[in-house]
């Protein structure tokens, strides 16, 4: 395995190419001189695609035949690697994969084709502009508060779909104990779960720009009413009962979309739930008191409770990979809805609730009977109830 880090035209000056990022593991390699490149003929890169499928070298005079100028005869014992660039190979042979670079392992003896694999200048996001807006996707700002391990997979994925801007807010820090199910590594224990998220999102999605607010949602309600309106929605995986039902307060008081996501009854089911600034949608507590009201279980008692009061979801009862599950699919619902507000109806959604069995428990009242593992359950708004603080206007 190598790379180029620099390449010179005959005896002209050598211009360095340095490889990226520059904590790739090649950057720590030995480095060795003397390697060549040819311009050649499209017929030798049909050669370096058969022999490669044949697993077979090629004959040097062969080899040589097809090299436009500047032609080195390997030393009697020893080789040296060549990379040959014919720009004309891949519309010549437009049927099969020939590229414009080839790489041989050049010896007195034969020549061997090497894997080469050549980097485009065209990187990131730009590179799905066929198939995903990605321009629409870069204009959207969404605010994520709670980094844990659904909140971190929820910004990763927000990410991958190309969000422009994540405003992240947390005031923990990632500590030893939340390896086992956060997306945050061993070297991020002490610091904060964004700047954690930031520095990973910096290397895997440049373009999507992180802002860390390292505040409590609930002590911090006044700066988070500020940053409600500078985003398009609001995703909310904070653990405990209070920090949900201010966040669903908060981004209705803004006229803003919120996605909550948890994990409940010790992560039998996991839950996403959309919250519209709509007249006939109720938030969050209207939409518990009216599931419980028609017979079904109050998966979060406390949540009518007053700030502090309430209920925190027990720790460490859901595996990593089913709260990263939930993330994702927080992050989806999230960008459906942006989107399909910016006219792509194909993001519609069947409904503004979800209900996932992760591990689902016999004897639950409907809407939560969910019996099979991995089954999904999509449920309707229900209405603000009489009455409501947050759903009726101040
Ligand atoms: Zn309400």
């Amino acid at each position: 395995m190598g790379a180029i880090i620099a390449l010179s035209i005959g005896n002209g000056p050598v211009i360095p190419t340095p490889l990226e990022p520059k904590n790739h593991f090649l950057c720590s390699g030995d480095t060795c001189s003397g390697q060549l490149w040819y311009r050649a003929d499209p017929d030798l890169h049909a050669m370096w695609w058969n022999a490669r499928r044949l697993n077979k070298a090629c004959q040097l005079e062969a080899f040589k035949n097809c090299i436009a100028g500047g032609w080195r005869n390997p030393p009697s014992t020893g080789s040296y690697l060549a990379l040959t660039f014919s720009p004309d190979a891949p519309a010549k042979f437009p049927d099969v994969d020939i590229t414009e670079f080839a790489a041989w392992l050049v010896t007195a003896e034969g020549v061997t084709p090497v894997a080469v694999e050549v980097q485009s200048s065209k990187v990131g996001m730009a590179q799905l502009s066929a198939t995903w807006p990605t321009k629409t996707m870069s204009e959207i700002s969404v605010l994520v508060i709670g980094l844990g391990s659904i909140g971190g997979a929820a910004a990763h994925a927000l990410a991958e779909y190309g969000v422009g801007t994540l405003r992240l807010l947390d005031p923990d820090r990632l500590l030893a104990h939340n390896l086992v199910r956060h997306v945050g590594p061993p070297e991020g224990v002490g610091r904060l779960k964004v700047d954690v998220i930031k520095q990973q999102l910096a290397a895997l999605r440049a373009d999507t720009v992180v802002e860390t607010h390292p505040w409590d949602v609930i002590e911090s309600a006044h700066l988070v009413r500020g940053l409600l309106l500078s985003v398009d929605l609001v995703l909310c995986a904070a653990d405990g009962v209070a920090a949900r039902r201010v966040v669903s307060h908060l981004a209705r008081r803004a006229k803003k979309d919120a996605v909550l996501a948890c994990v409940l009854a010790d992560g039998s089911f996991g839950e996403v739930i959309r919250l519209r600034p709509w007249h006939d949608h109720g938030c969050l507590v209207c939409r518990r008191a009216t599931l419980a009201d028609k017979g079904g279980i109050d998966p979060e008692p406390g949540l009518d409770a007053g700030y502090g009061t309430g209920t925190t979801h027990r720790p460490m009862t859901a595996v990593g990979g089913d709260l990263h599950l939930l993330g994702r699919l927080a992050a989806k619902t999230a960008v459906a809805t942006v989107l399909e507000r910016r006219g792509h109806t194909d993001q519609k959604l069947p409904g503004e609730h979800l209900l996932l069995a992760l591990r689902p428990e016999i004897g639950w009242a409907p809407p939560f009977d969910l019996t099979r593992n991995g089954e999904t359950r999509w449920l309707p708004h229900t209405p603000p109830r009489p009455g409501c603080p947050t759903c009726e206007p101040a």
